[in-house]
């Protein structure tokens, strides 16, 4: 009897012991699942992370997480260029972003959740107007208050460079608000002379009425100019861009034709245009040359019409890729403080015109620059008023359109 006691404890120690073990066993396995699944989830995660992060780089504008106490969590490559990769992460936004704008705008959304777009406009010093060297930069920011998980906020912010849209909007509406100005000035003055000749008797003093004809005539023309030149400049902006026909042509012979057009004035203004311009191709837009050439020798006899002017064409080539053209006079010049602005829209230079006298709609250099920028070329003028005024171009051969 004792014997099969003491058998049956024995064998129920030992299923007792391989009972545990097997727990044991279970308990390791269990464990190891346990590590297997977290290392999963951490893997997933940071898969997840890295699969944003890329996403975020790929963004072409910057974007910025910030923690709802102020403090930067994830940036992204546009971000990081700005700051030429600095390390960001875990600096507040007073440290990274130093303008105030900016930093009011993720204060208020951190403080009052909600989510925005509007455009700042920051200063030149701004770490932000690196590329508008001198002047104010615009930016899109887009604000974003994101909750994560149950309890935690982030502010989400993305910045867009609107710069240059905001200057080419400003352009067109200067150019809009500046050809309307210039347009009303002489259809007003048509206009009046017409309701003077269709008045009463208006029309039965010969000698007036003629003078006003005349004066209507002139006005006609320069409205007429002005609209050929708003053609021209909105063909060389236009989107799609015009394309160049491009071939090579005799530069001598092109400025010949400028001059033989420009004859009846040379003639009456007593002017000497020299073309020492030698036999050598231009690889070009023959129109867009023959445009820029007449408008820089028209503007060179106009300026001067009360004294007779030389105006001298030459042409070199330079380390075998670039022609240099230059057309200079040794007329009235341009003021340095005017130096700046000739090239713009509109623009005339004060003192060279009294309201009687029409010379020109001050778009002239402005289509100059601009046909020549077309061709990857560029133009810069000096001037010593009364001594000489000298416009060069350089452009490359064959160009860079
Ligand atoms: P405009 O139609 O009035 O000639 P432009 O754009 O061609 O307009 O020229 C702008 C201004 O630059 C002119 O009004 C003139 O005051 C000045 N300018 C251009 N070329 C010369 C020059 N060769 N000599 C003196 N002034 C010039």
């Amino acid at each position: 009897m004792i014997y099969f006691v003491s058998a049956a404890a024995l064998i129920l120690l030992f299923l007792l012991q391989r009972a545990r073990s097997q727990l044991r066993a279970f308990e390791a396995k269990e464990r190891d699942i346990r590590d297997a699944l977290n290392s999963l989830a951490e893997d997933q995660k940071e898969r997840h992370g890295r699969e944003i992060q890329r996403l975020l780089d790929a963004l072409p504008y910057a974007f910025f997480s910030i923690s709802d106490h102020g403090k930067i969590i994830r940036t992204n490559l546009s971000a990081r260029a700005i700051f030429k990769n600095q390390d960001l992460i875990n600096h507040s936004i007073q440290q990274v972003f130093h303008d105030a704008p900016i930093v009011t705008e993720i204060e208020n959304v951190i403080h009052e959740p909600s989510s925005y777009r509007r455009i700042l406009r920051l200063p030149p010093n701004s770490l932000f107007s690196q590329k508008s060297k001198d002047k104010d930069s615009h930016w899109e920011i887009d604000l974003r208050s994101i909750t994560i998980g149950t309890d935690s906020r982030e502010v989400q912010l993305m910045m867009r460079d609107m710069t240059a849209n905001v200057e080419t909007d400003q352009i067109r509406q200067d150019f809009v608000a500046n050809a309307s100005h210039e347009l009303r000035t002489p259809l007003s003055i048509i206009s009046g002379y017409l309701e003077n000749l269709t008045e009463e008797d208006g029309i039965k003093n010969k000698a007036i009425a003629q003078k006003m004809l005349i004066t209507m005539d002139r006005h006609v023309d320069r409205i007429n100019q002005i609209v050929e030149h708003m053609l021209l400049i909105s063909k060389l902006e236009s989107e799609e861009g015009s394309p160049l026909k491009i071939s090579p042509f005799s530069l001598s012979i092109c400025v010949n034709d400028i001059i033989e057009r420009l004859d009846p004035l040379i003639e009456k203004q007593q002017a000497i245009v020299l073309n020492q311009v030698p036999e050598l191709e231009l690889i070009g837009d023959q129109f867009y040359w023959t445009q820029i050439l007449y408008n820089l020798i028209e503007n060179a006899l106009k300026q001067n019409a009360t004294q007779p002017v030389t105006i001298t064409i030459s042409a070199k080539k330079k380390k075998s890729r670039d022609l240099i053209i230059k057309v200079s006079d040794q007329g009235i010049g341009i003021p340095t403080r005017d130096l700046p602005f000739i090239f713009k829209r509109f623009f005339r230079v004060e003192k060279h015109h009294s309201q009687a006298q029409i010379k020109g709609t001050g778009l002239g250099l402005s289509i100059v620059k601009r046909a020549i920028e077309a061709h990857g070329a560029k133009i810069s003028v000096k001037s010593t008023p009364g001594v000489e005024t000298t416009f060069t171009i350089e452009t490359p051969q064959p160009p860079i359109c």
